[in-house]
């Protein structure tokens, strides 16, 4: 997703010495002088305004402020020795930068009513013009920033509450084990007869017939016929791409840990395209012949083909049937026409039958 810029907003701090609330971009207290220590964040103001003055625009881009390795003094990211103390600020420390702050969708209130003295005072001011009281006009620094998710630690509760699945799960396991053997692997020995053989052929005719199928506008093959098209999104970009429709998520503050925050949206670039139904002629199954018989030389169905008809796919299933002493049926499904050969009725077999009545092997006694 692209981050797109919107532009950039002065935000508010408290001075921890005073309580008096400062414009981010200025680094010492204006009531007391104190320098903005490391540790106090920085404040969304309520009305948040972007800025339009060129110098303060590139005063904002510039990188995160840098606190004097010595004295502690909040100085600009450009600047090689320490306001304060005149010290080299390659010792010093970069102010943290690039934490996401979630803006506010609530409505900005006209005024802000001082809680001193009471007079309602402008929403873009940081301290009542009539008893120089700070105004709550920005929100507070801890509350509204939008976490990063770390990915995997959801799902280890869930774990661990498995585990008591564990021994269900192991039980269900075994008892699974146990119905196979049962069914497939324990087999009982018998003496069967052979009590008629069968076999069944059949043959497909195809015709021409018509399908539908979806494709792009210009991925429709020429002898498709289109019936209906919808919009659909063909292509999504992280950049502008001629023809394309912007879509954006809500905006959100970019801190530039110099007093400064980047309003920026993520989004999205989505190519739009028509996405139709068609239908074209093609060969399908229009009918089967089918031909069936009892004897040894299976054969397939007699056919004949119309104006634009062909025959399809051939294929030939045969069954034998089989009674015990006890008079148990059972079938059996030579694979190939070979095999079914090796049938007579009255042939007497050992055959090895499953727990589900399946005859696994067999032979000719
Ligand atoms: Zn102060
Ligand atoms: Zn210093
Ligand atoms: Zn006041």
């Amino acid at each position: 997703m692209a981050q797109k810029s919107i532009g950039y907003v002065q935000m508010v701090w408290t001075c921890p010495n005073c309580s008096t609330k400062n414009p981010g971009a200025r680094r010492t207290c204006k009531n007391c002088g104190a320098s903005m220590p490391k540790d106090v964040k920085f404040e969304v103001p309520i009305k948040e305004e972007l800025i339009q003055d060129q110098k303060t625009i590139d005063e904002a881009k510039t990188g995160p402020d840098i606190y004097c390795g010595y004295c502690g003094n909040r100085n600009p990211g450009n600047a090689t020795t320490c306001s304060n103390c005149g010290a080299a600020l390659a010792e010093g420390e970069a102010r943290e930068a690039g934490e996401k702050i979630a803006v506010s969708n609530e409505p900005v209130p006209e005024t802000i009513r001082c809680e001193v003295c009471g007079s309602e005072n402008p929403v873009n001011q940081l301290a009542c013009t009539s008893c120089g009281s700070p105004l709550k006009t920005s929100y507070g620094p801890p509350s509204n920033t939008i976490p990063e998710t770390p990915a995997g630690q959801k799902g280890k509760k869930g774990f661990l509450a498995s585990g008591g699945c564990l021994i269900a799960g192991i039980i269900l396991l075994l008892l699974g084990f146990a119905a196979i053997y049962f069914a497939f692997l324990k087999t009982d020995q018998t003496t069967a007869v052979v009590t008629n053989t069968e076999w069944k052929t059949q043959v497909e005719i195809l015709g021409l017939v018509n399908k539908s199928a979806r494709d792009w506008y210009d991925e429709i093959p020429s002898d498709g016929t289109i019936e209906d098209c919808t919009k659909e999104v063909r292509k999504k970009s992280d950049t502008y791409v001629s023809g394309s429709v912007e879509e954006c998520g809500e905006p959100y503050l970019v801190d530039r840990g110099n007093g400064f925050s980047e309003k920026v949206q993520d989004c999205i670039y989505k190519v739009y395209d028509d996405y139709c139904t068609y239908t074209y002629l093609d060969w399908g199954v229009i009918s089967v012949k089918t031909a069936t018989g009892k004897d040894s030389n299976p054969r397939m169905p007699v056919i004949n083909l119309g104006n634009n008809q062909k025959q399809g796919s051939e294929n030939a299933t045969y069954a034998v049937s089989l009674l015990d002493e006890k008079g148990n049926k059972y079938s059996y499904y030579p694979s190939t026409i070979d095999e079914y050969r090796t049938f007579s009725l009255e042939d007497v077999y050992h055959i090895e039958v499953n727990g589900i009545g399946n005859i696994v092997n067999l032979e000719k006694k």
